[in-house]
């Protein structure tokens, strides 16, 4: 894990979720394992929330790698107040975000 990750905190998460709440996400990005689960119902896939959240933090481009294992990346996000867990929905429900 780089350093910087650490500079990522909640109100660049949220700002995360809206961005793909706004623009979908990719299927290639979608979580095979676990969901941020949000306040406003959608699930979301983690290291893609946590990769648009560094990119809002740093103002800078696409991260290749943040943090390798899902395990790590949902133990982040809990850190940081979301709800972050294995959900037996996968991944259906990420798709969910893509239909408006
Ligand atoms: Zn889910």
């Amino acid at each position: 894990m780089t350093a910087r990750v650490n500079l990522i905190n909640s109100a660049h998460i949220a700002a995360a979720i809206s961005y793909l709440d706004e623009n979908g996400v990719d299927e290639r990005n979608l979580s095979h394992d676990y969901c941020l689960k949000a306040d406003n119902g959608h699930h979301y896939p983690p290291k893609e929330v946590l990769r648009r959240a560094f990119m809002i933090c740093t103002n800078g481009p696409r991260p290749k790698g943040l943090i390798a294992s899902g395990t790590r990346t949902a133990a982040y996000l809990r850190q940081r107040g979301y709800r972050a867990e294995k959900c037996g929905e996968l991944p259906s429900c990420q798709e969910r975000l893509n239909r408006h």
